[in-house]
């Protein structure tokens, strides 16, 4: 079915029937780092009405809490429960898949998963801690890899170098068992609000080449975090609408778990992507930016 632009009508019946509101991040609420026009009320009408408030993003460069800090710099208090980041899903996947502690995770990514793979017990190692590593071929050196890494998590990394590759590689293909985990497959992202830059998407391709595997996918459009939003917010997949300005991974996330969508025009996707005749993922509704709602509900 196509889609509908969000109307006072269509949305009076979306507002009723809906619990919660699941919110992409980058795009939605903030771009880069600054807040989008109309957030903060457009947040604060939805909360007075008793509509519970989620928060999705797939940018692994940040912890839950620092996400929270994020929130409360740019004056939207959102508590960090309220925050599902694809760092924190990451760690939740060896947790809930029974990872044994004492065996290491290696990352290609940032702070964020590791202060999230900490939280949860286990002990990440690589991430910017290998950012200044390299290779000297010349040498002819034998590359060692500490066999004990039984999960690479391959996330946005701003400092990937050959070495933390061979390192996630020789893991992945060499220590029996080890799970290739990646936050999410973004293409770009918004590391400024004046361009975009390539996203986790192209480490996880590198990763992809060199082992051959795919990875198992944490963040968006795979559901895997759905089902902690579901038991933490006590609310079902149909009374939940996410909201977000991807068709790839916000919207088909929200698809993919039965949840209503609505796509912004404040990110990435315009009107004509949408309309495009190539493009398969139809939202339910589309509007400019959430703080729409806010004239459709006094209309
Ligand atoms: N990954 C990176 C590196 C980003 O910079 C962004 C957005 O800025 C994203 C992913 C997508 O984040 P979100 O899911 O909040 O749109
Ligand atoms: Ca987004």
């Amino acid at each position: 079915m196509s889609s509908q632009p969000l109307s006072a009508h269509n949305f009076k019946q979306l507002f009723h029937s809906v619990e919660a509101f699941l919110f992409d991040c980058d795009g939605v609420i903030w771009k880069g780092d600054e807040l989008i026009e109309g957030v903060s009320q457009t947040l604060q009408m939805l909360r007075s009405n008793g509509k519970k408030l989620v928060f999705v993003t797939n940018n692994s460069s940040k912890s839950r809490a620092q996400y929270a800090l994020k929130f409360q710099s740019l004056g939207i208090p959102v508590s960090q429960d309220e925050i599902f980041s694809s760092s924190f899903a990451a760690a939740m996947y060896l947790k809930v898949n029974n990872f044994p502690p004492q065996n290491k995770v290696y990352v290609i990514g940032g702070e964020g998963i590791l202060e999230e793979l900490q939280l949860a017990g286990f002990t990440g190692v690589g991430g910017p801690g290998d950012a200044n590593k390299t290779i000297d071929f010349k040498q002819n050196k034998f590359f060692e890899h500490d066999k004990s890494v039984g999960a690479v998590v391959v996330g946005l990394d701003p400092n990937i170098n050959y070495y933390k590759l061979q390192y996630g590689t020789l893991c992945i293909r060499e220590n029996p068992g080890c799970l290739f985990i990646a936050t999410n497959r973004d293409s770009v992202g918004n590391m400024t609000s004046l361009q975009e830059w390539p996203g986790a998407g192209c480490m996880v391709a590198a990763i992809c080449g060199s082992t051959q595997k795919e990875p198992i996918v944490v963040g968006k459009p795979s559901t895997f975090m759905m089902d902690f939003l579901l038991k933490k917010f006590n609310v079902s997949c149909s009374k939940m609408c996410m909201v977000g300005d991807r068709l790839d991974t916000d919207i088909l996330f929200g698809q993919n778990a039965g949840c209503k969508t609505l796509l912004v025009f404040s990110g990435v996707t315009t009107q004509s992507a949408l309309e495009d005749p190539s493009n398969n993922i139809q939202p339910d509704y589309y509007t400019s930016k959430i703080s729409d709602i806010l004239d459709l509900t006094e209309a």
